[in-house]
């Protein structure tokens, strides 16, 4: 008994899923999982969960009364689809409701329940059963989002549960119905995974029309492709028929640089429009400004939420100097229309945008205008924009990243996949025929796009992993069912690091309280720890940038004309002669093998004395060294000078500039407790502090503490006596490794400590150690 509208009726039949109602029916009630692959709208998201309802799923007098569950990787589109699937069926928003993580329209009334894959996940840690949901839907499963995974995952182990118990007793516990979903046919990793489903659960293809669609490429790749948008979007609208655009962009400050530019050359309403109109527009556009406050906390890395910088609008942008016309729009000339100066229906749509103002995309553009859609990927496969005829690719997206030896996380904005390109051209095919215009060359794509992107799974320190499953209630990670799954030692050797910083209890293996509030931080546990630690006597502010810097990396140049020679030899060279050659004296020595060599000696010297300066807080510690040139970049005003002038990678202090602001936010909205702020003039650590700092390092690092040979030889002893760490070997604890002080750092020209720890181990004919502090004797 579904009521729907006739012209809802209508349009959802022509969508490919619903000529494949019966097939998936059937499927559904002869098997406990099954799989959908179909094109981006081809209906899945809206029609599959009201296929289940019209069937009497979810119903409470029925067999099967339980919650009809959809998850989705994105807040956008569980919202929006939650709110399209209510209008459909002609039902209320108690019915069918969404749930995001602060944010809810779930009642008793509820019969199918949209909700973002985290929070089933934390679902899941209070009733493991499901016990609440008769099907699940599991949605954009070939994004492999980390979260997606787990709970494909720990989902194969509820439905066996679900059937045996149900078995025992049908009354009281029904067996659960799984659809996994995907807008590719790339689903092996589910099917051929016998850990994860024994019998390979059936595949269902919808074939989805899709019309021909035509890629042109530039010719050339331009810097700033939001400039270069701006021109194809102005090109495409003033000389080509009519039809929606859709763009794509990287993150929220693009897409409203984007709009504003787009909305000032080409105005939304006519000329002479009614009052009416206008206020309507005004009203539209106060709706888009309003903006949703970011999260703190595991949310916040969802999608592209987290914006750092602000990027300069370049007003003047002149379109018609554009001496480099790649812009053969691929259409004959008497198929052009003239369309210059008409109104450009112009739309954002990035997750953090309030609700009412993503769902005006969906709405048919104000009559005599032109739909612009200015999105991020999550118009890739998530939602789908009816009408679009020509799609303006960045090529680029912005991906949480992580760098597996440092444990860095960060959002980069880098290519896409040749995968997630192709998907978003097929978005100008959806209804007729269409154009995909590539903001790069044939070239880059075929050399610098990879084939698909990697699960998130394999782009995360696994620690990290482990600590997100443990805050998730998951604690046996090493027989997890993975659809990816890591090397098994590498989760055992996570399970223990994580034991040693007391983010999981040893024995039980179960998640600490501690590691609870660690799992909020985007940063690797190890580095959590620190931060948590770090909270007495105002450490935290040193603690954030100490922090910020270890994640990023050392952001003094490596090694600086170090490597032309061994870095053994070097240190040699600098104790024998000591002779100061002028940089004007330079250019009178005749042999070119002489003047390269005694440049390079004078830049190392400079190189040492901008290390011995900035070592001056605590010259044992590189940690030490890192938190005294972040707070004085900052004092100098974050300058490229500074940076060049102190031999700093510029791009990594901006990096370190932006994890410290972002963590300092974090924790300002987390411990609301704590009174905090980036200060430029932050003052230097008092020796209560500094002494408090090295027990948070080594709080950290407990784990990477290598002890010196010879030290270890005597058992404790006093050992050897050194000049400098030159050809020192240290033996690393918990491995019988041999590793040696780096000459970059600031312990190499002195007499090397009998235990350090390290940040960083560099793994090559001979093991090296960086970021080292010595640790004292108490
Ligand atoms: P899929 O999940 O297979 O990608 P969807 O079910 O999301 O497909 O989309 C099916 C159709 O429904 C598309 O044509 C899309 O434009 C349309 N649609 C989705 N949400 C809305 C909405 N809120 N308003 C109007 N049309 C919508
Ligand atoms: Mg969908």
């Amino acid at each position: 008994t579904v009521n729907r509208k006739p012209e809802i009726q209508a349009a959802r039949l022509k969508l490919p899923v619903c000529g494949e109602e019966q097939v998936i029916m059937e499927a559904i009630r002869n098997n406990t999982v099954v799989i959908i692959c179909g094109e981006t709208g081809s209906g899945k998201t809206t029609q599959v969960p009201q296929f289940l309802y019209e069937a009497g799923w979810s119903h409470p007098e029925s067999d099967n009364s339980g919650l009809i569950g959809v998850t989705q990787p994105r807040r956008v589109a569980t919202v929006s689809m939650a709110k399209r699937v209510g209008e459909e069926l002609n039902l209320s928003e108690q019915e069918v409701s969404y749930q995001i993580r602060y944010d809810a329209t779930v009642s008793n009334n509820t019969r199918i329940k949209f909700m973002t894959d985290g929070v089933l996940l934390r679902e899941l840690s209070e009733d493991l059963l499901l016990t609440k949901y008769s099907t699940l839907i599991i949605d954009e499963a070939h994004e492999r989002n980390l979260n997606t995974d787990i709970l494909i995952g720990v989902v194969s182990r509820v439905l066996k549960l679900r059937a045996d118990l149900s078995r025992e007793d049908r009354q009281r516990i029904k067996p659960l119905r799984v659809v996994i979903m995907s807008a590719t046919l790339r689903v092996s990793d589910f099917t051929e995974n016998k850990a994860l489903f024994p019998t390979p659960p059936p595949v269902i293809n919808v074939n989805a029309r899709q019309f021909p669609v035509n890629i042109h490429f530039n010719r050339r790749t331009p810097d700033d492709h939001v400039g270069e948008a701006f021109k194809k979007v102005s090109k495409i609208h003033e000389r080509l028929p009519h039809g929606g655009i859709l763009i794509f962009l990287t993150g929220q400050n693009e897409i409203t640089q984007l709009c504003k530019r787009l909305r000032k050359k080409y105005p939304a309403l006519p000329q002479k429009s009614s009052n009416s109109a206008k206020i309507e527009e005004k009203l539209a556009n106060e709706l888009e400004s309003k903006s949703t406050k970011a999260e703190a906390g595991k949310e916040d890395l969802e999608d592209e939420d987290v914006e750092l910088g602000e990027n300069q609008i370049d007003e003047d942008f002149d379109l018609e100097s554009d001496s480099d016309d790649d812009s053969d729009l691929g259409f004959d000339e008497d198929e052009l229309d003239d369309v210059k100066d008409a109104p450009l229906h112009v739309l954002p749509l990035y997750s953090m945008l309030p609700t009412e103002a993503q769902l005006r995309v969906f709405q048919p553009p104000p009559e005599g205008t032109r739909l612009c859609v200015v999105a991020t990927n999550v118009a890739e496969t998530s939602v789908t924009i009816p009408g679009i005829r020509y799609v303006v690719d960045g090529g680029k997206s912005k991906e949480r990243r992580y760098d597996i030896d440092t444990g860095v996380q960060s959002f980069q904005v880098d290519w896409t996949s040749k995968a997630a390109a192709n998907q978003r051209a097929g978005r100008a095919g959806r209804t007729g025929p269409g154009h995909c215009y590539r903001l790069f060359s044939s070239a880059v794509f075929d050399h610098d796009f990879a084939q698909f992107s990697k699960p998130e799974i394999e782009r995360m320190p696994i620690e990290g992993v482990v600590l997100n499953m443990k805050a998730m209630n998951i604690d046996n990670v090493i027989n997890f069912p993975f659809p990816t799954p890591p090397p098994k030692e590498n989760l055992f050797k996570a399970e223990k690091l994580l034991g040693y910083l007391g983010a999981v209890n040893s024995t039980t293996k179960r998640i600490t309280e501690f590691g609870d509030t660690m799992s909020m931080f985007p940063i690797t546990p190890r580095f959590s720890k620190m931060l948590i630690t770090g909270q007495q006597h105002d450490c935290l502010p040193y603690v954030i940038a100490i922090v910020s810097a270890l994640s990023v990396g050392d952001p003094f140049i490596q090694d600086y004309h170090l490597d032309e020679t061994q870095p053994g030899e070097s240190a040699n060279e600098e104790d024998d002669d000591d002779d100061d050659l002028a940089e004007q004296e330079l250019g009178n020595l005749k042999k070119q093998s002489v003047f390269d060599k005694q440049r390079r000696k004078l830049t190392r010297k400079k190189y040492y004395q901008s290390q011995v300066k900035h070592a001056g807080l605590d010259p044992k510690s590189d940690i030490l060294k890192f938190l005294n040139v972040v707070g004085a970049y900052e004092y100098s005003g974050a300058t490229t000078k500074f940076c060049d002038e102190n031999f700093l990678r510029p791009k990594a202090m901006e990096d370190i500039r932006k994890l410290r602001r972002q963590l300092t936010n974090m924790v300002a909205s987390n411990f609301p407790h704590i009174n905090i702020c980036v200060d430029p003039q932050m003052k230097p650590p008092s020796k209560l502090q500094l002494k408090l700092l090295r027990q948070v390092i080594t709080a950290g690092l407990i784990d990477c503490v290598a002890m010196r040979q010879d030290v270890l030889d005597t058992d404790g002893g006093k050992g050897l006596s050194f000049k400098n760490a030159n050809n020192v070997p240290y033996k690393l604890m918990w491995s019988d490794e041999v590793a040696y002080i780096h000459p970059s750092s600031i312990l190499y020209g002195q007499s090397p400590p009998p235990v350090l720890i390290y940040s960083e181990l560099f793994k090559g004919g001979r093991n090296w150690l960086k970021g080292v502090t010595a640790v004292e004797p108490k």
